[in-house]
């Protein structure tokens, strides 16, 4: 095929890209960043298209205006990339900014240095450009924001998911050759002149190359997308709503993988849950209710250790699994939540002072098979039971006798005679 069919399959191949990013885009809540990539997509088409018009070969002073087109669509797609990951993608006004810069340093070099020069500064621009999306690409996983790991359990719109690396790592990957390669190429631009632009194994290499991501760039992206989406969808349906910890589905996912993985683990239950949140409701609003169990749910998720799980299982009801294998684990870990919680300010609507509030704990023994889960946690739940009856704001255990966990079917029978709500719940 000769060079201005592949430039002519390219363009419409892009332009149906951007129709195709933009469709999805406005199908996603927050753009996702693909508004910028859809935008980039079709200013990149119409700039091969235009080219194709004037001729590959022209130079005609409007190959300026086109260059500018190229470079500000290659910053659209990093701008895109940014957005993507929560980054913050560059705003319109930024890029303009940049590309018209580059536009009128172009002007300059078109007019001082001839062809060469342009195609070398083109080349050079482009591979940055490229280089730039690609660091866009795969910084998420070289360098995470600070408290991505969190902010990811959490599952917030725009932070970077495990599942997107695949797709991210590969685009990065061919993209950083394209800029490696698109730089050579402004290297032989300068040693043999503009004559091998068109013709010659070099530059067959490196349309061949370029096409092969142009072609990809799309599905890539779409890939990154659907991985986007499968996350948010299993995140619905297994994390809370308004705390973002794991739901009563999560919890069990979470406890099934806990025992499918580890031979052996144990598993420790400890149910939180705040004291006369009712009070707090009364007084300050449900809305200032609601931000109170943010508020908690943050700073159980904050104290818990990376491996432990949080689920919020009732209204002002929260269970923890701990997986620390350590003798006292629960009883540490319920004690550091517990001071955790009462340290908390949250600041209310009727009220100048921010409010405080506290949490009963109670914990299980340890236990190390799945089929002990429900006993477990009846256990747990007769202790918050004894925290609740012994004044609240503290942590408590099994009953004495039974912290080796042999005696969880007479703590479970307590339970559910004191009219337990977890153990009614979860029963
Ligand atoms: P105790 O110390 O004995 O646990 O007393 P309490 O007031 O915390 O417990 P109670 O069970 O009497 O009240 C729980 C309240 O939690 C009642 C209910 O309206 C409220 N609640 C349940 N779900 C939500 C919610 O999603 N948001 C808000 N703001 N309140 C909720
Ligand atoms: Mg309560
Ligand atoms: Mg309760």
């Amino acid at each position: 095929m000769d060079a201005p069919t592949v430039v002519a399959l390219l363009a419409l191949h892009i332009l149906v890209s951007a129709g195709l990013l933009h469709m999805v885009g406005r199908a996603m809540a927050d753009g996702g960043g693909l508004r910028d990539f859809a935008a980039g997509a079709a200013i990149f088409g119409a700039a091969y298209v235009a080219r194709l018009a004037l001729g590959l070969t022209s130079s005609h002073a409007v190959v300026v205006l086109l260059d500018t087109m190229m470079v500000g669509a290659v910053l659209m797609f990093a701008s895109g990339m940014r957005g993507f990951f929560g980054r913050g993608a560059w705003t319109r006004a930024t890029v303009l900014r940049v590309a018209l810069a580059f536009g009128a340093v172009q002007a300059l070099v078109l007019w001082q240095g001839g062809a060469a020069a342009r195609h070398i500064v083109l080349n050079v621009a482009l591979g940055l450009g490229y280089l730039t999306l690609a660091w866009n690409a795969a910084r998420p996983w070289w360098r995470p924001l600070p408290g991505a790991a969190h902010a990811s359990a959490a599952g917030p719109q725009g932070s970077p998911q495990g599942c997107e690396r695949t797709p991210a790592l590969i685009l990065a990957g061919l993209v950083c050759l394209l800029g490696l390669a698109t730089l050579t190429r402004a290297g032989h631009i300068a040693a043999f002149g503009v004559g091998m632009l068109y013709s010659g194994a070099m530059s067959q290499a490196y349309f061949g190359y370029s096409s092969l991501v142009t072609m990809t760039m799309c599905p890539l992206v779409l890939w990154l997308v659907f991985r986007r989406l499968t996350h948010q969808l299993a995140d619905l349906a297994t994390r809370d709503a308004l705390t973002s910890v794991l739901n009563r589905n999560g919890l069990e996912d979470a406890l099934r993988r806990h025992f499918g993985q580890r031979d052996g683990a144990t598993l420790a239950w400890l149910v939180v849950d705040v004291d006369h949140f009712k009070r707090i409701n009364d007084r300050h609003g449900h809305g200032t209710g609601d931000k109170v169990l943010r508020a908690v749910a943050r700073s159980l998720m904050q104290h818990a250790r990376a491996g432990d799980f949080v689920a919020r299982t009732g209204g002002e009801e929260f269970v923890i699994g701990c997986t620390s294998a350590e003798p006292g684990a629960a009883a540490g870990l319920g004690e550091r939540l517990r001071a955790a919680v009462q340290a908390l300010l949250v600041p209310a609507a009727t009220q100048a002072e921010p409010l405080q509030c506290t949490v009963s704990i109670g914990h299980s023994a340890p236990f190390a098979a799945l089929a002990d889960w429900e006993t477990a946690l009846r256990e747990a739940d007769a202790a918050l039971y004894r925290a609740k009856a012994g004044g609240r704001n503290r942590v408590e255990g099994p009953a004495s006798g039974q912290g080796d966990g042999q005696g969880c079917a007479t703590a479970a029978m307590r339970s559910k005679a004191a009219g337990s709500p977890v153990a009614a719940q979860w029963g």
